[in-house]
């Protein structure tokens, strides 16, 4: 671990996009990158204003909504990858800045939490993609980060079919203290089917939070 940081430091960062040394992803780049045509509900897809959960999916989860800040595509999905498996503090704040220009669409939050890995894949690791790209989230945006979220173990997972893994991710999550209306935002890297973001925001909400808006980088 301590190698491959040393080695971060000292081997130079190229955009994934041109090539021009300095950033994962270089200002240029960045720009080039539009956002998501529309935003829509997480849930059913149908679009929607500001990425907010419609009055059907609502029923079924108390996410407020899901910014999601690009295509899960072309130097995105480079710099997702990058993210899981390299822990670059570069691609972190890449990915982080790229997070905060949904900011315009959150409701008002207080706080800032990200969504907690089964603690086997964080000893594999080391890390949290989540956290650390949560708390660089957080930094930028000028809001305290805390970790509210624990994960039940994953082996009374493995082996169910994708429906059963989805039924029982609800159960998946606990908050780790009470929370007193605060209105929380939950970042992860990449939603796919949105059910650990709602899972997670069942146990928040459990504990008191008064609402959560989630955001990723990219939807897969
Ligand atoms: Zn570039
Ligand atoms: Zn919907």
């Amino acid at each position: 671990m301590i190698f491959s940081r040393i080695l971060e430091i000292f081997a130079p960062i190229n955009c994934l996009g041109c090539g021009f040394e300095g950033d994962v992803i270089c200002t240029t780049c960045l720009d080039a990158l539009s956002l998501p045509d529309r935003t829509s509900c997480y849930a059913c897809g149908r679009t929607n204003l500001r990425g907010r959960t419609c009055e059907v999916c609502l029923r079924g989860t108390v996410l407020a909504g899901v910014s999601v800040a690009a295509r899960y595509d072309g130097v995105v999905k480079e710099l997702i990858l990058r993210l899981k498996f390299h822990r670059l503090r570069a691609a972190t704040e890449t990915a982080a800045k790229l997070l905060l220009r949904t900011a315009q669409d959150w409701p008002e939050v207080q706080l800032v939490t990200s969504v907690p890995v089964a603690a086997s894949r964080h000893r594999e690791r080391g890390y949290n993609q989540s956290e650390l790209l949560a708390k660089a989230v957080a930094l930028r945006a000028g809001l305290p980060y805390q970790p509210l979220l624990g994960r039940l173990t994953a082996t009374h997972q493995i082996g169910l079919d994708r429906r059963n893994r989805l039924e029982q991710a609800s159960g998946a999550f606990y908050a780790i203290r009470a929370l007193e209306g605060q209105k929380v935002l939950l970042v992860d890297d990449v939603v796919t089917t949105g059910a650990t973001l709602s899972a997670c925001a069942d146990a928040l909400r459990s504990a008191g939070a008064g609402s959560v808006w989630a955001v990723a980088v990219a939807r897969h």
